[in-house]
């Protein structure tokens, strides 16, 4: 049986070592972290003279693949032109300091949330994504970084929330290629994909629609509210709507358990995301 690749969102605080040693004390064998800081200025702690000896440490270690997440105030398919432009450089320049870690052997992807429309529609929010990320692909080319398009919950205005409207975006770039998807199990949930009741349903469609080829990532979150809530709030493995059902068939489906899996749940005590991922190590059934 292959082992889980699985860890949480950890801090950055203290640099690369601390990220490692933070995974070593949960068990991971994957985890995420933000390049930055969540309003987007440069990470002091992370040096990207170092980024090459964590990545080798990593690859040494045999860890899946890091699943970096960029910060959300990245808004790809904001009205302000501007802000657009910063998030495309903020992006290309966070594929910069990641690419000595894939370069030194440890495969990195960077999750981003596709974007915002803010009232211009659907539509047009997907248009400006993809040209988004056919400019961060040319401004970062050669990095070797995927970057990975997170399955929204369609809280406000969130482009992503269907498996169309992410195939929408992917087919319209330059070089489809380049990107992927990460599944979030609390957003597709929410975003109204029954995975309690017809997981394999959800998972035909995902293939038809998008391709399971393209998941390249998972965020194992429970979920506060029901079906179709579209509130976008994560529960503790087991504590919400999706339950240990759902997550035993999830870590016991071999189109979906090889790919690293990233907690996002919140930290009740520091031993919560150990006791997670211990958890849904337990539920592989052989
Ligand atoms: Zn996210």
């Amino acid at each position: 049986m292959t082992e889980l690749l699985i860890g949480s969102h950890l801090s950055t605080a203290g640099g690369w070592d601390k990220l490692i040693a933070r995974s070593h004390a949960e068990h991971g064998t994957t985890f995420a972290f933000f390049p930055r800081s969540p309003y987007g200025r440069r990470s002091k702690a992370l040096d990207p003279d170092k980024a090459a000896a964590f990545g080798a440490r990593l690859a040494a270690e045999h860890y899946g693949p890091l699943v970096v997440h960029a910060p959300y105030v990245y808004n790809l398919a904001g009205k302000d032109p501007a802000k657009r432009a910063f998030a495309i450089d903020a992006l290309a320049e966070d594929m910069r300091l990641l690419a000595p870690i894939r370069e030194a052997g440890q495969e990195t992807y960077l999750n981003i949330h596709p974007g915002s429309h803010v009232g211009q529609g659907a539509e047009t929010g997907c248009r400006l994504i993809a040209e988004a990320l056919d400019r961060v692909s040319e401004q970062a080319d050669g990095t070797g970084i995927t970057i990975l398009l997170e399955t929204m919950a369609g809280k406000g205005t969130e482009c992503g929330r269907s498996f169309e409207e992410l195939s929408s975006i992917i087919d319209r770039l330059d070089d489809p290629t380049r990107i992927g998807v990460t599944f979030d199990t609390c957003h597709v949930f929410d975003a109204g994909y029954d995975l309690v009741d017809d997981y394999d349903g959800v998972i035909r469609r995902l293939d038809d629609v998008i391709g399971l080829d393209k998941v390249k990532a998972i965020h194992a979150n429970d979920s506060i509210y029901g079906l179709a809530s579209h509130k976008d709030r994560h529960a503790n493995i087991g504590d919400g709507k999706l339950g240990l059902p759902f997550f035993t068939r999830l870590v016991n489906d071999p189109r979906m358990n090889t790919l690293p899996m990233i907690l996002e749940t919140k930290e009740i005590t520091p031993d919560t995301h150990r006791e997670e991922i211990a958890l849904l190590r337990g539920l592989r059934e052989n």
